[in-house]
């Protein structure tokens, strides 16, 4: 079975194709095909936009289509960045730009307070514009200083206390078993299995 994955992040890519490497499921990447408009993440929910991501693609393509939304919400400020995530900092901002700022909204929130919450909706959708959805969550502690170089985005700040270390200490396969990427994409692998 083949599968496009709406995404041009390298690392959601990286580990999404890990996940599904023993699955069965051939992962196809946007490079794989020319001229794809690609949705704007304009929607106001984890589920809007991969929906929107996955059926634009699957649209265009005419092949089942994966899309991932994803983020981090951190309590002591109401939940954001949420679906701003990637642009916390602004469009086109850096990881490192966007755990600058979060640094910075933290600073003097003691550790107590610092709750954070990785999200992940997955959406599998037809050219036909059907879909189904996948989801996972890891909550965590957001630390005042960054530790590892593993993962990417805000993985040095967020702490798992589980484990003991940040996500971005962890190994690839190890976060792709409690990540909420991992989770959701371990739902999606049982889905097509029963297909
Ligand atoms: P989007 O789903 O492309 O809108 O962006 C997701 C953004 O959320 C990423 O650019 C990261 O900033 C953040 N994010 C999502 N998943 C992870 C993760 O596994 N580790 C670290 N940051 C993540």
């Amino acid at each position: 079975m083949q599968l496009v994955v709406a995404s041009q992040n390298q690392g959601k890519l990286k580990e999404i194709r890990r996940v599904l490497a023993d699955s069965g499921i051939e992962v196809i990447g946007l490079d794989a095909f020319d001229d794809l408009t690609v949705a704007e993440e304009d929607g106001e929910t984890f589920h809007d936009n991969a929906r929107k991501k996955a059926v634009a693609i699957a649209e265009q393509t005419g092949q089942l289509c994966l899309a991932d939304d994803s983020g981090l919400e951190v309590a002591a400020l109401g939940g954001k960045p949420g679906v701003y995530s990637a642009r916390f900092a602004g469009e086109g901002a850096s990881d490192q730009q966007n755990n600058e700022l979060l640094l910075k909204k933290l600073a003097g929130v003691p550790d107590a307070q610092r709750q954070g919450a990785f999200c992940c909706v997955m959406a599998l959708c037809t050219p036909e514009g059907e879909c189904q959805y996948f989801e996972g969550r890891i909550e965590g502690r957001i630390l005042a200083e960054s530790l590892g170089s593993q993962g990417f985005g805000y993985d040095p700040l967020f702490y798992v206390e589980s484990h003991g270390c940040t996500m971005a200490q962890l190994p690839l396969d190890e976060k792709n078993r409690i990540s909420h990427r991992g989770q959701a994409l371990q739902k999606l692998v049982v889905a097509v299995k029963s297909l």
